[in-house]
């Protein structure tokens, strides 16, 4: 575009910006208002996602109106619609829209939350913000903690501190190398350990095997007497552990491990206790499931992730760390040109000192937007949306002959399987008889198998809903992450039906050329 007189380009006077402002917000009011009747998934060929933005680098600009219809045009029509209130894929929030604005002017103002002097009320609002996380699910207050792009980076954070402190910081220095080291391990129960803990182990150098598989029980959390057997042979063997991570919601089933029984097993062999609550930690504010939520509050580290249940827009994790100073022994860090000329006080602290990154964007004002627009109670009922719809989802499954339920209902994430009667009565003789059925069985599984996938990628295709497979005790599953606050039980009504008709004629078509031993 021509600059504007005595403007430099890329600048806009106000009222120009304030007219091309409106238009988005138009864009983006009339996105939320049009979220029901949008296909979820993309309705084009991959390829035309791909040609629709493979333009060379432009070399003089544009109208910034015409960039806002390039976005219109293109970003918004070859969109995933993951605030749809039928998106039930992976664990995603819907994003709530004061999040969406909060992030506007946090990216206006453009504050650098690495250092307090750069940004003061911004780092005071993180510092609220970890507060009130830590209060809203009943963590000691008084802790430290910082916002990350997610949970993956918050279990990097926790792990390497973990790790740090169990080594007495020695490690921050010379790393792994050196004099001879032990093989250091960390522990997760085995049924659905969230690929984040590889990651962290992977990153940190500690390899992949360093992540040891702690039996679990049938409702899927960690079964503590083998955490407490795998830890002796371990340790039998020569090996180091040094953290035990808890899952608040696994990422399958949310499952809630029993994390008071594993703070007392960390306290007695002095281990650092560690929760990944990614998916689930946030449901410790809901006064009903205290008990459940029993011992968060001994853990040393705990991730959680204001992205997903808590609905803040994209990216947005947090980890905190009841012991200020092993964090901060952690990634204490000291560069003169960190320096300012400004005298230090006790309150002006820099985040870049406390976690990983040095140029920090302000992700804490979407957090703080949405905490005081919804409060506690607001967010209890959200919640409670989210745990009410998986319990009707669980219901249709139980009444309808053709599913079967594999898991109680946790909290929001619940996976089922597609079953027609016949074989499912088929595999329940099987299970029944005493002499192994063996090789027939497992035809039967794998044409289920087959079949819930198809059954998945149909649905998907049709732009109804967005949902995924997954594993569960070796069986293709269907799986629904219900925790967009905008969804509700006709929704998972409606995605229920289809998913059933879908099963119907899938296995209609099919079952003639499949000749299965029933
Ligand atoms: C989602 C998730 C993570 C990773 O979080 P990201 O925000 O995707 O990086 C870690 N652990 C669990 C249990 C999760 O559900």
């Amino acid at each position: 575009m021509s600059s504007q007189s005595g403007r430099r380009p890329g600048e806009l006077d106000p009222d120009a910006f304030r007219e091309l402002g409106y238009r988005a917000i138009d864009l983006i009011a009339d996105y939320y208002g049009s979220l029901d009747d949008r296909p979820v998934y993309v309705q084009a060929d991959p390829s035309d996602v791909v040609a629709a933005f493979d333009d060379p680098l432009p070399e003089s600009g544009e109208d910034p109106s015409a960039v806002l219809d390039a976005i219109e045009a293109d970003v918004l029509r070859y969109a995933t619609h993951n605030p749809s209130p039928r998106f039930f894929g992976y664990v995603m929030g819907g994003g709530l829209p004061i999040a969406a604005l909060a992030d506007a002017i946090a990216a206006a103002l453009n504050m650098n939350v690495g250092g307090w002097h750069p940004a003061p009320s911004a780092t005071e609002v993180e510092r609220t913000v970890v507060e009130w996380l830590a209060d809203a699910i009943g963590y000691p207050t008084e802790t430290m903690g910082l916002l990350t792009s997610g949970g993956t980076m918050a279990n990097v954070v926790a792990v390497l501190t973990a790790f740090r402190d169990q080594t007495n910081h020695e490690t921050r220095q010379v790393g792994l190398q050196g004099e001879e080291r032990p093989t250091y391990a960390l522990y997760v129960a085995d049924h659905e350990c969230h690929s984040s803990i590889y990651r962290a182990a992977d990153m940190l150098n500690l390899g992949r095997d360093a992540v040891r598989l702690v039996p679990s029980n049938d409702d899927f959390t960690m079964d503590v007497d083998a955490l407490e057997a795998r830890l002796d042979a371990d340790e039998a063997d020569g090996d180091q552990p040094f953290c035990v991570v808890a899952q608040a919601g696994s990422i399958n089933v949310s499952a809630i491990d029993p994390l008071d029984e594993i703070a007392s097993v960390c306290d007695d062999r002095d281990l650092w206790f560690h929760v990944d609550g990614a998916c689930g930690a946030v449901g410790a504010m809901l006064p009903e499931l205290a008990d459940r939520y029993a011992g968060i509050e001994r853990a040393d580290s705990v991730t959680l992730d204001p992205h997903k249940w808590l609905n803040v827009s994209y990216e947005c994790g947090a980890v905190l760390v009841h012991d200020r100073e092993t964090l901060a022994e952690t990634f204490a860090m000291d560069a003169s040109y960190l320096r300012g000329s400004v005298a230090e006080t006790p309150e002006e602290f820099d985040y870049y000192e406390f976690g990983p990154q040095m140029s920090r964007g302000f992700r804490a004002l979407k957090v703080w937007a949405s905490l005081k627009q919804l409060g506690v109670e607001g967010y209890r009922e959200n919640l409670r949306g989210g745990i009410a719809r998986a319990a009707h989802l669980d219901e249709r499954v139980r009444d309808h002959d053709d599913f079967e339920a594999v898991q109680e209902p946790n909290l929001f994430i619940y996976s089922f399987r597609y079953v027609p009667a016949d074989l499912r009565a088929a595999l329940d003789d099987a299970r029944g008889d005493e002499t192994d059925p063996g090789e027939p069985m497992d035809r039967v599984h794998q044409y289920l198998d087959r079949l819930n996938q198809a059954i998945v990628d149909e649905v998907v295709d049709s732009g109804l809903a967005f949902l995924t497979t997954t594993t569960v005790h070796d069986r293709r599953t269907l799986r629904t992450s219900i925790c967009n606050h905008r969804t509700t039980d006709d929704d998972v009504d409606v995605v229920f039906e289809a998913l059933a008709d879908t099963g119907a004629r899938l296995d209609a078509d099919w079952r003639p050329e499949a000749s299965l031993p029933i």
